[in-house]
This record gives structure tokens, C-alpha cells and sequence, in this order.
């Protein structure tokens, strides 16, 4: 970590319990809202995505996704669960005639295919729990990449540590 980047001010965790260290097991976790740019890891133009929680026994993580208007995070499924509630703005799915609105809780079945994108907002950002990786699909529904806890554990260190925080931040998300 380098030396004028201060944790605190971004996320707060105990001592662990001795009888969960004792276990292997890392202590609680508590994210704060950053109001910080560096923070956010771009995933594709105008779409970008923020740590919260990766479970590397079960292949899960929490984040933030905020995307600002004509960004679209391609096509993709999931073999896992996914649940999502939007926080602010609005987004749809190409596939979908409903819109996410600011309040709303969306949750996709594995093997839903889908395409997210805000066209009349600003920007909108979402909690999501995502229980697996992210396939990423061509229009005949083949998988042409696959987007797990560690590639997105990867684009989160080679981010931080170009924008000055150190690459083992991301250390702090993984459980
Ligand atoms: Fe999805």
C-alpha cells in the first residue's frame, strides 16, 4: 500500500475474532460510499464496476456497477444467481421491455441472457450480488469470454495500482 493512501477513510474492518482467525477466516467488512473516482474500475467505455466482496470459496462477489449514459456492458449470461438493486438512475436490458429504476430490485435466473445499458439518464449505479462469473456471449449465444472473481480481482489490482493506491487494495475485498 503505498505510504499517503489511508484505508480508514474507505472501508473499516476489525481484529479478527480469535476464534474465527484461528479458523483461517477474515474479519467483517464495512464499505463506505468513496466519493472517490479512484475507486471506480472501468470494465468497457462509460461502464465500470466497484469492489465490495469476493467470496473465493464459492466463486461470489458483491458490487457496484455504474454506468453513464450510451455505455452498454455486453452480452452476457450467468450460470448463477444474480440480484441487483438500483441505487440511482435508471437502466434496461435490450432484451427486456421494463425499466431498473432507482428503488427497484431486479433479480436474473442463471442462464438469462442479457445486454445492460442506460440510454436517458446520466449515470446509474447498482448493488449487485452476482453468484458466479459473467459469460460473456456472441449473438448465437456462444460463450466468448468468461469473467471470474479472479479476472475481475486482476482488472481491480492493475487499476489501483496505476491510479496511485497499490494493487493490494483489492486484498481488502477477498474473503
Ligand atoms: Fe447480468
Amino acid at each position: 500500500m503505498t505510504a499517503n493512501f489511508d484505508v480508514s477513510a474507505f472501508l473499516g474492518s476489525d481484529t479478527p475474532d480469535p476464534a474465527l482467525a484461528v479458523l483461517g477466516m477474515r474479519p467483517e467488512l464495512a464499505v463506505y460510499d468513496p466519493n472517490d473516482e479512484r475507486m471506480w474500475v472501468e470494465l468497457e467505455p462509460n461502464v465500470w464496476f466497484r469492489p465490495l466482496f469476493f467470496d473465493m470459496t464459492n466463486g461470489s462477489h458483491c458490487e457496484m456497477l455504474r454506468v453513464r449514459r450510451g455505455g452498454v456492458l455486453s452480452r452476457h449470461k450467468h450460470p448463477n444467481v444474480v440480484h441487483g438493486l438500483v441505487l440511482k438512475g435508471r437502466w434496461r436490458y435490450l432484451e427486456h421491455s421494463w425499466i431498473a429504476e432507482q428503488g427497484a430490485y431486479v433479480y436474473e435466473p442463471p442462464g438469462e441472457v442479457h445486454t445492460l445499458t442506460v440510454d436517458d439518464d446520466d449515470e446509474m449505479i447498482s448493488f449487485f450480488y452476482i453468484g458466479g462469473p459473467t459469460l460473456y456471449v456472441d449473438e448465437q449465444d456462444n460463450v466468448v469470454s468468461v469473467e471470474d472473481n479472479f479476472q475481475l480481482i486482476d482488472f481491480a489490482r492493475k487499476h489501483y495500482e496505476k491510479v496511485g493506491i497499490g494493487a493490494d487494495f483489492v486484498d481488502n475485498f477477498i474473503r
